[in-house]
């Protein structure tokens, strides 16, 4: 049995090794001159490999189609990952949140590991060799191999396409998959940048850029419907706000509210009530009588809000503390617990972790990872419509189907 790759990312290996170990003869075609470009940026250079929480959770970081997954997971899950990496010599540690990361902290240890996995299973790798064209026999609905930009064709019995997606471009993900898929007879669904900063609107967050916020809640209101809300850290931007809380906040808000206008409203302080937080203001108010407004709270906020908390709330931060009105204070409370912000929209593919969107599930068949359309055709990894919370899912979303793919197209 002779296997064609397209990609060597995560699901294209994963897919190779598993292929190869299963005996067929392999080849994976990489455009790059190196494989696992964008693994080797994953987790800040650290690579969160997978993680380590039971399946019923890492189904549930699945932003949408999860049961798309149950053979692919079933079949290969976050434990045979972490197996796989300890036996390839690699070993690993898990972290808060059971992120799972190499014990040495280098995601280059983690593509030696594969790479060393492939040239033990009899991988024959293809650098700097970029698919221009999928070859199918029409009249059967059958594969037939590839072109090569190089004119080159090279023929197979299966081919599988991991070609990734389209965010981080420079790492090689130009998103060639879907136009593969298209010329196959198949449905991309709608594509969005995901896990990917917010633009907003008020001018002021300029002010704040560089700021980072821990310990913040985050609601995301569309048409007065509340679609996220969440604990964690934020970072503001000279365009917007970003960080893990938003980052997971946008894959929300592109699933649900698609791009629209929306609302984001921070509670600076969630860990004290309204009642609390009043007490605590006037507790702040009366060592501070005679001060200005804004000396005032110095104690409550970063400095670099000292001057926008006052504008916000409407209060003219000269102002004497003994001279501030329980309007003025009300008014402050609320800013504090709803400071509020107008999303324009999400920052481009070229600042998203993942791409929403993809090959179209219904299309594939999740027992095997083949298309229905076209028989020996497969797909792996982010070129699907799947996308997942951070956390290390979206690596696992690869190996899952990268196994399967690579153990289906190498049955005979
Ligand atoms: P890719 O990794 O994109 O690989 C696709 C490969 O196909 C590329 O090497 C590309 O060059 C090749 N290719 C494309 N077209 C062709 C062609 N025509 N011919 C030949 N080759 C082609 N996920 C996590 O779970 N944990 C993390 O810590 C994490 N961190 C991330 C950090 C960043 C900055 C980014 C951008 C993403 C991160 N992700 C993380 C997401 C994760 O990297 C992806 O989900 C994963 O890489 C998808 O794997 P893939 O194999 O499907 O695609």
């Amino acid at each position: 049995m002779k296997i064609l790759i397209i990609g060597g990312g995560p699901a294209g290996m994963m897919a190779a090794i598993t292929a190869a170990k299963a005996g067929a003869d392999v080849v994976l075609l990489e455009k790059n001159e190196k494989t696992g470009k964008k693994l080797f940026i994953t987790g800040k250079g650290r690579c969160n490999v997978t993680n380590a929480c039971d399946t019923e959770n890492l189904f549930a970081n699945v932003m949408e189609h999860s049961k798309f997954l149950y053979s692919a997971v079933y079949g290969y899950d976050n434990q045979a990952v972490m197996q796989f990496f300890e036996d390839a010599g690699c070993h690993l540690k898990t972290e808060r949140g059971q992120r799972v990361f190499p014990e040495s902290d280098h995601s280059s240890d983690i593509l030696r590991a594969l790479d060393r996995e492939m040239q033990k299973a009899g991988v024959k790798v293809r650098l700097n060799s970029e698919v221009e064209e999928v070859l199918i026999d029409n009249e059967k609905k059958q594969i037939l191999g590839v072109r090569l930009h190089n004119r080159e064709k090279i023929m197979a019995d299966r081919l599988i396409i991991a070609t990734g997606g389209i965010s981080y471009v420079l790492t090689g993900s130009t998103g060639d998959g879907y136009r593969f898929a298209r010329e196959a007879g198949h449905s991309v669904t709608k594509l969005s940048p995901a896990l990917v900063p917010f633009n907003i609107e008020e001018d002021w967050c300029k002010q704040l850029q560089g700021l980072s916020l821990r310990n913040v809640e985050a609601t995301i209101e569309v048409e007065g419907r509340n679609i996220y809300s969440d604990f964690g850290e934020m970072l503001f931007t000279h365009y917007g706000v970003s960080g893990p809380l938003m980052l997971s906040g946008s894959s929300y808000y592109v699933h649900k509210a698609g791009n629209r206008p929306a609302k984001l409203y921070i509670d600076l302080k969630p860990a004290l009530t309204q009642e609390q937080l009043d007490k605590r203001i006037l507790r702040e108010f009366d060592a501070n009588r005679n001060k200005q407004f804004k000396n005032a709270i110095a104690t409550l906020f970063p400095a670099k809000m000292q001057n926008i908390m006052p504008m916000l709330a409407q209060i003219d931060p000269e102002k004497k503390v003994n001279e501030i009105t329980k309007e003025e204070r009300e008014r402050f409370l609320h800013t504090i617990k709803h400071l509020e912000l107008t999303i324009t929209g999400v920052r481009d593919y070229n600042e998203a972790i993942i791409t929403k969107g993809g090959v179209k599930l219904s299309e594939i068949n999740p027992s095997t990872m083949e298309s229905k359309i076209i028989k020996g055709l497969y797909f792996a990894g982010e070129v699907l419509d799947l996308d997942a919370l951070t956390g290390g899912y979206n690596l696992q979303i690869a190996w899952s189907t990268g196994h399967l793919a690579g153990e289906s197209a190498a049955e005979e």
